[in-house]
């Protein structure tokens, strides 16, 4: 695959090139809480309920956006609401005209670079079947 992501827009990108982007660190699947106040967005380390936490991916990613309400098809979003992604995340580095990091597969050629850069969810995120309540979420937001 040639460097699509550095010659093409986000919008011209075909599908196949859209996903290969995504490097399956998961942390667009945390919940997140808005301080109604500021506008301000805190991840938290509670993830989806369909979120599989070992290997990062959605167990239902082809119905993902009518089985849960509030999760989304980034490409159906408009690019500039990307803010609330992780700042390691290639959609929202390509939409600020950032470069990729070189643990990105696409440059490192291998899956296991995200983990060895710690951005993986499996390595600090719980389920949200294994909290008590959602109420409680604040306790989990991330540093
Ligand atoms: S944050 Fe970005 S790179 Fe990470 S899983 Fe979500 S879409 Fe993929
Ligand atoms: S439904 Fe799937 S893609 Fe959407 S937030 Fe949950 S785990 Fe992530």
């Amino acid at each position: 695959m040639s460097k699509f992501w550095e010659t093409k827009t986000l919008s011209t990108m075909t599908g196949e090139e859209w996903e290969s982007l995504c490097d399956g660190c998961g942390q667009c699947c945390l919940h997140k809480l808005e301080d109604e106040d500021t506008g301000d967005i805190y991840m938290t380390s509670v993830a989806c309920k369909l979120l599989d936490l070992k290997n990062c991916r959605c167990t239902k990613y082809s119905l993902r956006t009518e089985l849960v309400a509030d999760c989304m098809n980034l490409r159906d979003v408009d690019f500039h609401q990307y803010d609330w992604l992780p700042k390691t995340c290639a959609y929202r580095l390509l939409h600020e005209q950032k470069p990729l990091f070189a643990w990105h597969p696409l440059i490192s050629g291998q899956k296991n670079s995200v983990g060895k850069a710690g951005i993986s969810a499996s390595d600090f995120a719980i389920s949200e079947t294994a909290i008590e309540n959602m109420d409680d979420l604040e306790d989990y937001i991330l540093e």
